[in-house]
């Protein structure tokens, strides 16, 4: 569908770039475009599913989540909550403040906050999975909902958007009921990538367009985003979230609900300026990364390829010869027996064939590698892309 700017409801915008997953069979869609808002500068991903085929699309996807169970949650990923949560502690002095975490994952930031005394807390997650992993590992409450449907007839001091707001088709069901949920003089903290900086971060080419982000805030879209909704930005930061092997701009922003504040919109100049950047640099990448596979593969006749994730789609939307593919291999079960241009998806155990397995990951080529020589003991020659 198209989409008019979520930010201003805009409809003239500049085409930047055409983002192509290759196959719909994995992908949810071919690709889509990436365009700029005329009128107030903000980026988006243009002719996209609907919000209904993208909510299937994570059900599907959840059914196959990652199951926890041991209660050990990664470094990196208790250091990136634990700095959303100091950068919050000085607005929320109130240990029995009210605080929602709305799309709160497995409870990771909401255990931080009981950690530091606070001691009203509730997380919500449309994975139900995740709701009962909070409740179970932290003892929290939490409830699987979406924001479109929950409501406990209460009101929040703090309310938390770590993530979400990347992925929504429309903003304006959201915000409208997150300000309403939230008490007046009440705090939204959001977290978003910062697309403004994805220039300086770049490990794989087009990494950022990915199926799940669709839209590419910068520090000024969002203060546009929430002057439209009369909610007054109290602070911006720059951050990194290294939750992903990899490092990625990010923006924490802290705003209140002030029924004073007036609606006002400033173009934000700087995001398609730098996205343009970002294109330019990837496209380059992008050439030299299928030139390093074809040289790896050289003269051999057949390779399997390691992962259909976002690395692999992206390779094969810009044209991955696939000739000498016998099939691909993903340890997620919810791609087996898909096809992409024809060739099968099969899971690890089903490498029979002792031919060269090409590794079609950056965040996870290593772990990859060690899990088909430990884990699986195969003997299979490992074509790397990456050399880290
Ligand atoms: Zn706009």
């Amino acid at each position: 569908m198209k989409r008019n700017c979520p930010i201003c409801g805009g409809d003239e915008k500049e085409l930047l770039y055409r983002q192509n997953f290759g196959s719909k069979a994995i992908a949810l869609m071919e690709g889509y475009d990436v365009a700029a808002c005329d009128r107030c500068g903000f980026v988006f991903a243009d002719n996209i599913p609907s919000q209904e085929e993208f909510n299937k699309y994570y059900e599907e996807m959840s059914k196959y989540e990652f199951n926890y169970s041991d209660g050990v949650v990664s470094k990196e990923y208790v250091a990136h909550f634990q700095k959303i949560v100091d950068f919050i502690r000085p607005f929320l002095k109130d240990k029995n403040a009210n605080i929602l975490d709305m799309g709160c994952s497995t409870g990771c930031l909401l255990s931080l906050f009981k950690k530091e005394g606070y001691g009203n807390l509730l997380g919500v997650d449309p994975s139900p999975s995740c709701a009962k992993t909070v409740k179970e590992v932290y003892g929290i409450e939490a409830v699987a909902d979406n924001i479109a449907n929950f409501d406990k007839g209460e009101r929040y001091d703090l309310i938390v958007l770590s993530a979400v707001l990347e992925h929504l088709v429309d903003f304006s069901e959201a915000m409208l009921k997150i300000k309403s949920l939230l008490k007046e003089n009440g705090l939204l903290f959001i977290e978003v990538p910062d697309a403004s900086r994805f220039n300086s971060y770049i490990y794989t080419a087009f990494q950022q367009f990915s199926i799940e982000h669709i839209n590419y805030f910068s520090e000024y879209s969002v203060k546009n985003l929430l002057s439209s909704y009369s909610l007054e930005t109290v602070k911006v930061q720059e951050s990194e979230n290294r939750i992903n092997q990899t490092v990625d701009p990010d923006l924490f922003i802290v705003s209140r609900r002030k029924e004073t504040v007036g609606s006002k919109m400033a173009k934000d100049e700087i995001t398609k300026k730098s996205l343009e950047d970002y294109i330019e640099k990837c496209g380059k990448i992008d050439i030299a990364v299928k030139k390093t596979i074809s040289e790896r593969i050289g003269k051999k006749d057949r390779i399997i390829i390691w992962g259909v994730g976002t690395h692999t789609q992206m390779l094969v939307g810009s044209g991955l010869d696939l000739s000498k593919v016998l099939y691909f291999v993903d340890s997620n079960a919810r791609y087996k027996g898909k096809k992409i241009n024809g060739i099968e998806v099969k899971l690890p155990a089903d490498i029979r064939e002792n031919v060269p397995i090409l590794i079609s990951t950056y965040s996870y080529q290593e772990e990859v590698i060690r899990q088909i020589k430990e884990k699986l003991g195969l003997k299979n020659e490992i074509i790397r892309i990456y050399d880290k």
